[in-house]
């Protein structure tokens, strides 16, 4: 009976409520949108102490360089590779479901302005390597900018084990008690799940309606099927082959987190419970889990990468232009380049979207043929996103385990 009442089943069971609620209910789901947003708020405000705490705390607790070392060596190592398979996987699902084929539609005939079109920052390399570095470390919190911030904490906690044993465990204690005391909050507002999805997720319905799903449902579905076979075969492969566990068993014990990111859609407000499940529930060793979840939730989206080799080649399609090969390429390029820079946050994906259309010469204001569905399948993605964080998570541990 408690099991029928846990944590998970009812978040699932919100989710179904929700979407019946927003659907059959659309204007009282958006008025009480606001209940989303504070448990949306609540989530986010324990970000930054815990990205800090826990980057610290697992740097700092580690033996020595060297272990540094091999996390970080095999974090990297699998955040590349399954970023460079999921674009590969995007371009071979769409190559073989064909969604865009027959259709042509030109930039004039587009309603939307082009005023409301979302708009990426300039992002040259040099840019891209500059805004890591935080000549202002409170601006950069006080801004929430999670890579500059990862980038001085990394350098910080590297530091601090340099400096004399006392004030070394001075620090460590100071980091370690934020850490607690940001789980124990982050535990309280976990409780509130059920609540927040159910108004979250109404609102989405209510928003947009289930209409627009049916109008792009070609697209859409090749986005989850190619999303389906990542999370459902890819990963799980990477993960019985490589950390030598069961992926599934491991799913059933974390997907309290999955869960919260389909519902936020938003990895960087899913990392307070994926830190938590990952090691009360999961088994990852806190300073596993403390570096490689805070750096996957920013860095590591294959939901994105391969939603955005495949809406690019869904628009191209529309535009009547056939992507040569290197234009590929450099799809392939962009498109984990774009995923590394998205922000964890609901939509950042569809921004990334202008680098690629630019990359490869589209106009821009093809965007506006697939922001309709973009909030359903950010939804999908995200939890991609963060199921494949925590699969990282326990692929590194396992694997240090066997090879310290
Ligand atoms: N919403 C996604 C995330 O937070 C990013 C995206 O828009 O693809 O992981």
């Amino acid at each position: 009976m408690a099991k029928l009442f846990s944590l998970e089943n009812l978040t699932l069971a919100a989710i179904v409520l929700g979407i019946l609620f927003g659907y059959l209910l659309p204007d009282l789901a958006l008025s009480l949108q606001f209940i989303g947003q504070i448990y949306l708020a609540l989530l986010k405000m324990l970000i930054i102490p815990i990205v800090v705490a826990s980057i610290y705390i697992a740097i700092t607790g580690l033996t020595g360089a060297d272990e540094l070392k091999s996390i970080g060596i095999k974090a990297f190592a699998y955040y590349f590779t399954t970023t460079a398979l999921a674009v590969s996987l995007g371009l071979v699902v769409f190559n073989i479901f064909d969604p865009g084929s027959g259709a042509t539609i030109q930039v004039d005939n587009l309603a939307t302005p082009h005023q409301q079109l979302p708009e990426a920052k300039e992002l040259s390399f040099a840019t891209f390597l500059l805004s890591f570095i935080p000549t202002n470390i409170f601006a950069a919190l006080s801004q929430g900018a999670i890579l500059p911030i990862i980038f001085f904490t990394i350098l910080f906690a590297i530091a601090s084990i340099y400096i004399e044993a006392s004030k070394k465990q001075l620090l460590y204690n100071f980091f370690d008690a934020i850490n607690d005391a940001m789980m124990v909050l982050a535990k309280w507002i976990i409780a509130l799940t059920p609540i927040g999805v159910f108004f979250l997720i109404a609102a989405t319905i209510g928003k947009s309606g289930l209409e627009p799903l049916f109008a792009l449902s070609g697209y859409a579905l090749t986005v989850l099927v190619a999303l389906a076979i990542h999370g459902g075969i890819v990963l799980p492969a990477i993960a019985y082959f490589v950390g030598h566990f069961n992926p599934y068993r491991y799913f059933t014990q974390i997907k309290e987190a999955p869960l919260i990111a389909f519902s936020t859609a938003s990895s960087s407000a899913t990392l307070p419970v994926s830190i938590e499940v990952a090691e009360t529930k999961g088994g990852v060793d806190k300073r596993v889990a403390g570096f490689v979840l805070p750096l996957g939730a920013t860095i590591n989206m294959d939901g994105t990468a391969l939603y955005e080799s495949i809406a690019v080649m869904f628009i191209a399609n529309l535009a009547g232009v056939d992507l040569t090969l290197s234009q590929q390429i450099i799809i392939f390029l962009t498109a984990t380049f774009a995923s590394i820079g998205a922000a964890g946050i609901p939509g950042a994906g569809l921004i990334m979207m202008t680098l690629i259309l630019d990359s490869v010469g589209l106009p821009n204001e093809y965007i506006a043929l697939i922001i309709a569905v973009d909030r359903f399948l950010d939804m999908f993605r995200t939890a991609i996103n963060v199921w494949g964080d925590l699969l990282g998570a326990k692929i590194v541990d396992q694997l240090l385990r066997r090879h310290p």
